[in-house]
């Protein structure tokens, strides 16, 4: 089997990994890199998957992170559908399935996560699908034709951001959720139930259920619900989360929890080992606490500074201390948000439009740990600000910052 030697291998052909390449470049010219990633596509943004490429605003050609031409002038090895799948530590090397081998002198865990599945009959049926990937929005859109039929599982990003795609495209959409509302992570009830009630008056049906089983009848799909509902559907598309991809970390006995367990400066249980993006749990500075953070625009600039650590020499490592933010459209809502976003903490709306336009704030303990500006942008820096100022904020001081 082959052996090729690389000063830097990146495993993970998603942003952060696309990303690392030009941290890496910032630091070092010159030394080796292969970028390996498991698709058949260029390292792409993901988006798109449920947002522009719906909306008519960007074509798959748009998606991708960089042109291909990108990777040669970088002196970068990118190798498509190359399932890295062990690491071991000692020897400093990564092998694939058919155990050719990578050597390296430092190296990028950015495998980001796989979705999770359902534990339930017909789960692993052809055409169930889990949506994550370019794959699944090429052969969702195929099939989601005006006037189609979509089941849609999981009332979370994906789920919400899904349904209101396909139902803007004239898909008939049921979505199937347990929580009370929708969004209900991230959403304080009242945006909520109000965002949920945009949803049905756009002809989303929610059936607040969860899944038993899947069977297919000729083209169709048949989903049973545990309280006895039966929703027949060309399409079924799933969004209840993911999980960490992990495995590399694990077998090589480096140290993982919920992620891969890194310090400020990305480095993993082995200093010569990185990790970046959906499956590292980072020590988030502005809120003092280690967390995963699942979002675009963490994976792009953990990804990058974890690539700038790895080019440094010794003594020049850089503490991450980037606060990302995310964003979602929904029909005609749209937000960014900032921070812990989490609706279990105690949270103060300031609306100039109740339930549509304004700013929604997180507080623990008086301080401001998250915000939200919902059809409201340009305030993202002022959020961060506010988060990493702490200290109590009396309502009319946080009216302040957005006035
Ligand atoms: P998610 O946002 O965590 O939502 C999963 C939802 O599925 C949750 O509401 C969960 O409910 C629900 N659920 C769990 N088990 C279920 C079951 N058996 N039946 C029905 N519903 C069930 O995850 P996601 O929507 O799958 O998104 C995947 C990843 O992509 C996340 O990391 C997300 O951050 C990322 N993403 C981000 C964006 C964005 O930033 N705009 C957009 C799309 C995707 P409980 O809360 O009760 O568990």
């Amino acid at each position: 089997m082959a052996e090729k030697v690389y000063t830097y291998v990146i495993v993970g052909g998603g942003l952060a990994g696309a990303s690392a390449v030009e941290g890496i470049r910032e630091r070092d010219k010159t030394g080796s890199i292969l970028l390996a990633g498991s698709e058949r596509h260029l390292p792409y943004d993901r988006p798109p998957l449920t947002k522009k490429l719906w909306f008519g605003q960007k074509k798959v050609e748009d998606i991708f992170i960089h042109g291909g031409d990108f990777y040669g002038k970088n002196a970068v090895d990118l190798a498509l559908e190359e399932k890295i799948t062990s690491l071991d530590a000692s020897k400093k090397t990564v092998a694939d399935e058919k155990g050719n081998t990578y050597r390296f002198e430092k190296l990028l865990i950015a495998t980001g996560g796989v979705p999770r599945k359902l534990p339930i009959p017909g789960a692993d049926l052809d055409g169930i699908r889990y949506y994550r990937y370019l794959d699944d929005y090429l052969r969702t859109r195929e099939k989601a034709k005006e006037g189609s039929s979509a089941v849609v599982i999981g009332g979370g990003f994906i789920g919400s951001e899904i349904a209101a795609a396909l139902a803007i495209n004239k898909v008939h959409v049921t979505m199937v959720y347990p929580e009370p509302y929708i969004c209900s992570r991230v959403f304080p009830e009242g945006l909520g139930r109000a965002m949920q009630s945009r949803f049905m008056e756009r002809g989303v049906e929610i059936v607040r259920d969860v899944p038993a089983s899947f069977s297919q009848k000729g083209d169709l799909f048949m989903t049973k619900t545990k309280q006895g509902g039966e929703l027949e559907s060309e399409m079924v598309i799933v969004g209840i989360g993911i999980a960490p991809s992990m495995e590399l970390a694990r077998g090589a006995g480096l140290e993982t929890g919920d992620g891969i367990i890194v310090n400020e400066y990305l480095q993993t249980s082995n200093p010569e080992i990185y990790a970046a993006g959906d499956n590292a749990f980072f020590p988030y500075q502005a809120l003092g606490r280690p967390m995963r953070v699942e979002h675009w625009d963490n994976a792009l600039n953990q990804g990058r500074w974890a690539g700038r650590n790895m080019g440094a020499g010794a003594g020049a490592l850089e503490p991450y201390a980037y606060m990302p933010y995310f964003f979602s459209d929904l029909f005609e809502f749209g937000y960014e948000a900032v921070g812990d976003v989490d609706s279990r903490l105690e949270t103060f709306a300031d609306w100039r439009k109740e339930n549509d336009t304004g700013v929604v704030y997180y507080l623990e303990g008086g301080k401001v740990r998250g915000a939200m500006m919902c059809n409201v942008w340009g305030k993202v820096d002022a959020a961060r600000e506010l988060i990493k100022k702490g200290g109590p904020m009396p309502a009319e001081d946080l009216r302040a910052v957005f006035r």
